[in-house]
């Protein structure tokens, strides 16, 4: 369960902070701004107290709901792809812990997270360190459709495993626009970028081998 009372930052945790950012550095992470938002954001705020001493190695953690939040590299690898700029609306699917979303509004994005289990979606509107990140607008809903009344979006993130690229995301982006995407399967996912040109055309690019919970169809109460 997520903790809904602020909890101490202390030096401890300052330097496995940036241990980590090292160990992303070494991992093949260039952008420095996205470096330093992971190295500003408290990550063992948002894990169950039983991980503290954990939260800053570099894997998944189980949260509310049998979900996950990502994996730290993961997070700073999609992060990095999108190339967000101040003031970039933000389309995520998939906000569970709500960890990748308090990163991009670190990286000055609007962000727009859509969330398909009521249960995550709660908890994280009772998550003290939420009101840092007024640029956070929550969603309970189904992904597959995205947010076409708010859209179209500077950049689209998928932060669970898609069967398929989902049509009505890459419609809801602007020309110009980047969407980071893990498709695949349980066995698996194929990080995927696609970018719209200025003149609408598509182009998709396979990247590397990642594993996400899947994105599943419709709201689950
Ligand atoms: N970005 C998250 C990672 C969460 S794991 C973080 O930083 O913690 C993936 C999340 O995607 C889960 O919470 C899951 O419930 C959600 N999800 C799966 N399918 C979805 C869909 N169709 N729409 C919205 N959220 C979805």
């Amino acid at each position: 369960m997520l903790h809904s009372k602020p909890k101490d930052d202390n030096y401890l945790h300052k330097g496995l902070r940036r241990d980590l950012v090292n160990l992303l550095r070494e991992k093949g992470i260039t952008d420095e701004r996205v470096l330093e938002a992971i190295n500003s954001i408290p990550r063992h705020f948002f894990l169950d107290p039983a991980f503290e001493r954990i939260a800053y190695e570099d894997r998944a953690f189980p949260i509310t709901a049998n979900q996950t939040i990502s994996q730290p590299y993961t997070v700073a690898y999609q992060s990095q792809l999108l190339e967000i700029k101040k003031f970039d609306k933000v389309l995520e699917i998939g906000t569970g812990s709500a960890y990748q979303a308090c990163v991009l509004a670190e990286l000055g994005a609007l962000v727009f997270s859509i969330e398909r289990q009521k249960a995550l979606y709660d908890y994280v509107g009772g998550f003290f360190f939420m009101k840092n990140y007024p640029h956070i607008k929550r969603f309970y809903g189904d992904g597959f459709q995205g947010l076409p009344t708010y859209g179209p979006f500077d950049k689209v993130i998928v932060t669970a495993a898609a069967p398929f690229i989902p049509p009505k995301l890459i419609e809801q982006l602007k020309p110009g626009g980047i969407a980071v995407i893990p498709v695949g399967d349980d066995n698996g996912q194929k990080m995927m970028r696609i970018t719209k040109d200025a003149a609408g055309n598509v182009k998709e690019e396979i990247l590397g081998d990642f594993s996400f919970v899947p994105m599943l169809e419709g709201k689950n109460k």
